[in-house]
């Protein structure tokens, strides 16, 4: 095993990885150090967890003189805001005793405040794509004296379909310039893009996709539907102690709302949620929550748990089965960090089976199966998704149709009866007394013309 002496670090950053308590290189450290420090392109292939952000900032920053020109030398392209503020910090603590100016940049907040802190001069850059180009745009950013250029999460990046910005600003960077990049999985457009940028890279690769962290333990439920996942979830996270920091995914922003709102009569006060249809500001909440121990529950969607660093999760609960089976490996990966143990669960349903066949032959394990607790109600409620589909919508024998869909449709349709209430009863209140239920209802009036 490579020690961090083995580097020949200057020694503000012996004094910085000290102050951190690392003891050892991870094994993507050890691997990338030499191929950063030669000037070569390189690939990375290795998840978030393993160390990476070290792995290409400790080279770099021990390659990276200081310099009064105020010139921008390193730019960290990553995909998520969110994940702009982590590396920065990380970056910080290296770069503690460098004077270097590091900025993060991305999109949502005040970009004049952005133009200004680059105008003050800046050395590395942490940024959005998005934003970046935007700054580009503007000239308030030079890109040509960039030497060191990483693309983190390059899958992730891709997937959001950043590409169009990425070959923008390619296009912006000098030649004489490094290509770093990571990417946890390798796809058929990752591929495309390091063939069209890239010359030569080295491949430096820790864990393939599909190799399971070891110290991550695995299980998995067969369940038959959402509700019932929910009454089984429920039931687990009674166990405070066991369930003390549990990361929940789901695929899509309405099943993290659904779920959410499931959760909020038992766990109201212990649970947030996080998906891009929520701000930036309730984003952040929701994860600085999490993180700091406020609440032990956090339901989020793949793409926005990806870049987080999130510290001794105890459990991630996949909800739902991602029928991509890398996406199975990122939610893992977000357990068992560093050198802590984990645990993962799996719910699938009947249809999410192929599903959980897929990741088991890409991570070539088998995922134990436990047998629910009996205690587990199983649900007659259905989601929208999985309540059979109406054959046709303008059928004038609508009522037998409804008939054969049995009793949880009239759960539901009764239940949605009773959530539009407020406005029937506005309205019976507008007729009874013949003007408007508050002073304040403008449009009075204009309803009432005739
Ligand atoms: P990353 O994969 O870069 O997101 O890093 C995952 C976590 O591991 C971060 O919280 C780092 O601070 C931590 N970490 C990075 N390198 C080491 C190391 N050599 N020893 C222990 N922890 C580390």
């Amino acid at each position: 095993m490579k020690t961090f002496q083995d580097f020949k670090l200057s020694n503000p950053l012996r004094n910085a990885i000290d102050d951190l308590g690392f003891e050892h290189p991870t094994p993507i450290q050890s691997e990338s150090f030499s191929v950063v420090l030669s000037g070569k392109d390189m690939v990375g292939i290795a998840q978030t967890g393993t160390g990476k952000t070290l792995g290409y900032m400790l080279p770099i920053l021990q390659d990276l003189k200081f310099s009064k020109e105020p010139n921008l030398r390193v730019l960290v392209l990553v995909p998520t805001r969110e994940l702009v503020l982590q590396v920065v910090d990380e970056v910080e603590k290296f770069s503690k005793y460098l004077s270097l100016r590091t900025l993060g940049v991305y999109g949502g907040t005040n970009i004049n405040t952005q133009k200004r802190a680059i105008a003050e001069g800046v050395d590395i850059v942490v940024a959005t794509p998005g934003r970046l180009y935007d700054l580009t745009l503007s000239r308030s950013i030079q890109l040509k004296t960039v030497r060191k250029l990483v693309i983190d999460e390059v899958d992730v990046m891709l997937d959001l379909g950043f590409r169009f910005q990425l070959t923008n600003i390619f296009d912006l960077l000098s030649d004489r310039r490094q290509n770093i990049m990571f990417s946890a999985t390798m796809t058929d457009d990752v591929e495309t893009l390091i063939n069209d940028f890239f010359i030569k890279p080295t491949k430096v690769s820790v864990a393939l996709s599909g190799t399971p962290l070891d110290n991550i333990s695995q299980q998995c439920y067969s369940v038959p539907n959402f509700y019932t996942k929910v009454n089984l979830l429920v039931n687990l996270l009674k166990d405070k102690e066991v369930y003390s920091k549990v990361l929940v995914f789901v695929s899509n922003k309405r099943s993290a709302d659904r779920l959410f709102e499931e959760l909020e009569e038992p766990y109201g006060e212990e649970s947030c949620v996080i998906h891009s249809n929520k701000t930036q500001n309730y984003r952040i909440r929701s994860i600085s929550q999490f993180d700091e121990g406020k609440n032990r529950i956090l339901v989020a969607t793949d793409v926005m748990a990806r870049g987080l660093d999130l510290d001794k999760i105890t459990h991630v609960v996949n909800f739902d089965t991602p029928g991509f089976p890398e996406n199975y490996m990122h939610r893992i990966g977000r357990t068992g960090r560093a050198e802590q143990e984990g645990r993962s669960l799996l719910f699938y349903t009947e249809k999410e089976e192929e599903g959980k066949l897929k990741i088991e032959a890409l991570m070539d394990y088998r995922i134990p199966k436990i047998e629910m607790s009996s205690e587990i109600e199983i649900a007659k409620r259905l989601t929208p998704a999985e309540q059979p589909p109406v054959v046709e919508i303008n059928n004038p024998h609508k009522a037998s149709l409804v008939e054969e869909r049995g009793a949880s449709f009239h759960e539901k349709s009764l239940k949605n009866q009773k959530e539009n209430q407020g406005g029937s009863y506005r309205r019976k209140i507008e007729k009874k007394y013949k003007k408007p239920k508050t002073r304040g209802d403008k449009n009075y009036n204009k309803r009432n013309k005739k």
